[in-house]
């Protein structure tokens, strides 16, 4: 029986092991895919307090050895629900099953599709959602990014470096950060198609070019690649059962995290809040594990 399990590995999950094994208590941490979540795919994380510049793989290296340095347990497995029985948490996941006392969700949310006809068949073959893995790959070729967001514009920054061309798509305004958005003004081998929505994908067995609808009409690219980063949405389903989900599927949770169900929080991404970030993710770790210890030590 552990204290507690913490669903997920990135910043929010991993800053709740470091304050609860920091408070003595004996946590594992479960994650289905890679160890520092999302923002471990960020080329570089310029808004952290403290640190000027650091490369998101750097960053969540350092948690990861922070958390791991101070006793936190870790399984590699994907859970498919979560239950309870006379306050004792259950666990479940594809290899078994875990208990707890308390348990903290942490699962980050998955990038969010296009919702175009082919977009799955043409994933790994031109369309991609993550510029940092795939980047490389497309040097000294054609590119679009979809999205107006940070994530977007630093995906386009990031890629114009090697690309021989990058297309920014977005349907209404650019709203990631001025600064990055001045940075991209700046590279002549980007063009901005505003008020664009990517309307087809075509290739036969590769992506080939894609179909841009603006109120000029619509417009055929040639491209090899396109790099969607239109946000991310939760994967709360696992863990429907005792929690409650707002009408976009976040995680609804109180102030100091707790879900509806004692002993259960919520941290991060996945939870329904105004401002996703390191920094908000981070302190939700830390309020939703005190939060947990607190519930621990009344028992
Ligand atoms: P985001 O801020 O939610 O932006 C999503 C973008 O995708 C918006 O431009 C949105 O357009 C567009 N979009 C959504 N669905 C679409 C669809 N079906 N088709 C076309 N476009 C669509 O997402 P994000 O850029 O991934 O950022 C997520 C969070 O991380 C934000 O809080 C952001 O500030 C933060 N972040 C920060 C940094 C940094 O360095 N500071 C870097 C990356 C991310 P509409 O505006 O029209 O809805």
């Amino acid at each position: 029986m552990y204290d507690i399990i913490i669903i997920g590995a990135g910043p929010a999950g991993l800053t709740a092991a470091i304050y609860a094994q920091r408070a003595g208590k004996r946590c594992l941490i479960i994650e289905k895919g890679a160890f520092g979540g999302q923002i471990s795919l960020s080329p570089k994380l310029e808004n952290y307090p403290g640190f000027t510049a650091i490369s998101g793989t750097e960053f969540s290296d350092r948690l990861v050895e922070q958390a791991l340095g101070l006793g936190a347990e870790v399984e590699l497995d994907e859970v498919t629900a979560i239950s309870q029985k006379d306050g004792v948490k259950t666990v479940t996941t594809l290899m078994g099953e875990f208990k707890a006392k308390a348990i903290i969700i942490a699962a980050g949310a998955k990038h969010r599709r296009l919702g175009l006809e082919r977009e799955e068949e043409l994933t790994g073959m031109g369309v991609s959602y993550c510029a940092v893995c795939d980047g490389a790959f497309f040097k000294g070729l054609t590119v679009a990014v979809v999205g107006g967001g940070s994530s977007a514009l630093q995906d386009a920054i990031m890629l114009s470096d090697g690309c021989e061309k990058v297309y920014l798509i977005y349907r209404s305004t650019l709203r990631g950060e001025k600064q990055l958005v001045d940075t991209l003004r700046k590279r002549e081998n980007v063009e901005f198609i505003a008020g664009g929505v990517v309307t087809e994908l075509k290739g036969e067995f590769e992506l080939e070019a894609i179909t841009v609808k603006t109120a000029e009409g619509e417009r055929e690219i040639p491209l090899q690649g396109l790099f969607a980063a239109v946000g991310y949405e939760p994967d709360n389903a696992p863990f429907a059962s005792l929690i409650k989900l707002d009408g976009g599927g976040y995680a609804e949770a109180g102030e100091n995290c707790l879900t509806q169900t004692e002993g259960v929080y919520v941290a991060g991404d996945c939870r329904s809040k105004a401002i996703r970030q390191v920094t908000t993710a981070v302190a939700d770790g830390a309020v939703a594990a005190l939060a947990a210890c607190g519930y621990i030590d009344s028992l």
